[in-house]
């Protein structure tokens, strides 16, 4: 029988563990566990892989937590301009957005370019002009406002740097957020969402938007969604790269993946993880990091939360 699959994260980063307090370390267990279960349960109705990795996202952008949607980083002007995109293994339609403001749910602006759009990907000002004529209504500056990212941007301010969210030594934790499914049909998708990193500038766009870099799904392979410096997962098409692992090399999906983030991003400097599933249900989530915010549960009645390694 076909099994299903579902894998979530919640952002790669240096997670110091001594300053997560086990409180702390519960909320974020339990924010991904939502997310998880609401992406599963869509899997085990037979709904399809695109809208369990839907679910599972909206969840983890509504959430205050991650970097993505409500608890997006604030960028060198002091804005939020976030990126999304959404991918499907069998017919490699996609859709992805960048450089959004104001948007609750980015990665349902990203489904609608895929669906209702002729483009594949809509960046800034046309990307908002996307959702207006779609009626999306926008949110204040207010509904983005979180006390720990406004001080995370007060350290780099005025300054050339910019980082992963939850790289700072001070409190270090959050990340972009995705989820990859694979459904009872045999189908794969992955979807991926991302406020980017504090105190970008000049329209930085990251990886998590740019298909086949952070974000990638192929039913002859595997669906892949990618957290950590995006540039170096720009440069080295980390998503895309699993995928031609497998097609190319007949690597399994678990070498395919470790070999990218543990070996080949290393090689450029690169530090993140990944999740990745396949049509047969396997689930892998290395990262060269302290941690990552991960989850994965299957009809084989495997169920995991994790943030640190094992
Ligand atoms: N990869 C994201 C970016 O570079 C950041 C992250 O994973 O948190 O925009």
């Amino acid at each position: 029988m076909q099994p299903c699959a579902i894998a979530i994260h919640g952002g790669a980063g240096t997670l110091v563990k001594g300053m997560m307090t086990p409180e702390k370390e519960r909320g974020y267990k339990k924010a991904l566990e939502i997310a998880l279960e609401r992406g599963y349960f869509v899997l085990e109705q037979g709904g399809t892989a695109t809208e369990a990795v839907m679910q599972a996202v909206m969840e983890l952008e509504d959430s205050p937590l991650f970097n993505a949607g409500k608890g997006s980083v604030f960028t060198a002007d002091g804005t939020h301009e976030m990126d999304a995109a959404i991918m499907e293994g069998n017919t490699l339609n996609a859709g992805a957005v960048s450089l959004v403001t104001g948007i609750k749910n980015p990665i349902v602006l990203a489904r609608d370019v895929m669906e209702k759009s002729e483009h594949v990907f809509l960046a800034g000002e046309g990307a908002m002009k996307f959702a207006s004529s779609l009626d999306y209504s926008l949110l204040d500056e207010s509904y983005f406002y979180d006390a720990l990212r406004f001080q995370q941007w007060q350290e780099l301010k005025g300054t050339d740097a910019f980082q992963l969210d939850h790289s700072s030594k001070k409190d270090s934790k959050f990340g972009t957020v995705g989820a990859v499914a694979c459904d009872l049909h045999g189908n794969l998708a992955a979807a991926t969402s991302t406020g980017g990193m504090t105190n970008k500038r000049f329209g930085r766009i990251g990886d998590s938007p740019v298909l086949g870099a952070g974000n990638y799904a192929n039913n002859k392979t595997c669906a892949v969604s990618c957290t950590g410096s995006g540039e170096f997962f720009i440069r080295g098409v980390v998503a895309y790269d699993v995928s031609c692992l497998m097609e190319y090399k007949g690597l399994t999906l678990n070498e395919a993946a470790r070999e990218v983030i543990e070996k080949r991003l290393l090689d450029i400097g690169g530090d993140g993880g990944l999740i990745a599933v396949d049509v047969h249900g396997n689930i892998s989530m290395p990262f060269n990091t302290e941690g990552m915010y991960r989850a994965s549960k299957t009809s084989f009645g495997d169920q995991t939360v994790q943030i640190y390694s094992n």
